[in-house]
């Protein structure tokens, strides 16, 4: 509940128009979605991206990938996980990307202020303490955002599974001021 009241007041909804009613914060989106279908037009498009682009972003809330990179419905894939990290689970997202919708390009996006650059992978040895269970994954957490966005570019293009690793960029986006800083792969 505390948690509901802290998103609620940093978010850009103003405090009346969060919740219409009563329900849930899913109600909420679902009354949203209500509202949404009624204006939408069926695109008539097929599942392959127009720009031929996959792009692999942090999932921070103060990213808005179309708006930041002027794209359109239909326009690319969006990978999105804690960090923007190039995880197996990435590789296997890009792989059906590119494979089976035609996608060419590459984009990845980390972010200044990201939630990972706080932890540590005490994070993993906690919560086995607490849960009794070694999760089979790593936290991924990083201290240098520059080097892990390399570190993501690298595991892009050194993948087997990918056929096209020739465009591959990797920038790093200011929440602050809405601008990508783009990361030499050389460092
Ligand atoms: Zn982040």
């Amino acid at each position: 509940m505390t948690i509901n009241v802290i998103a609620m007041s940093t978010s850009a909804h103003s405090p009346a128009d969060t919740l219409p009613t009563a329900g849930t914060v899913t109600d909420r989106l679902v009354e949203a979605n209500g509202k949404y279908a009624a204006r939408f037009t069926d695109p008539g498009m097929d599942a392959r991206p127009v720009l031929q682009v996959a792009v692999v972003a942090c999932m921070d809330a103060r990213l808005d990938l179309h708006a930041a990179l002027g794209l359109e419905l239909g326009d690319c894939h969006t990978i999105r996980n804690a960090g923007g990290v190039v995880t197996d689970d990435v590789i296997r997202s890009l792989t059906i990307s590119q494979r089976a919708l035609g996608t060419r390009s590459v984009v990845l996006i980390h972010h200044t202020g990201c939630g990972l650059e706080s932890l540590t992978e005490e994070f993993r040895h906690e919560l086995e303490m607490e849960v009794g269970q070694r999760p089979a994954w790593a936290v991924e957490a990083f201290r240098d955002v520059d080097q892990d966005v390399r570190q993501s570019m690298q595991r892009v293009r050194t993948s087997p599974f990918l056929v096209h690793t020739d465009d591959v960029r990797g920038f790093v986006f200011d929440v602050t001021t809405g601008l990508l800083r783009e990361i030499d792969p050389a460092g």
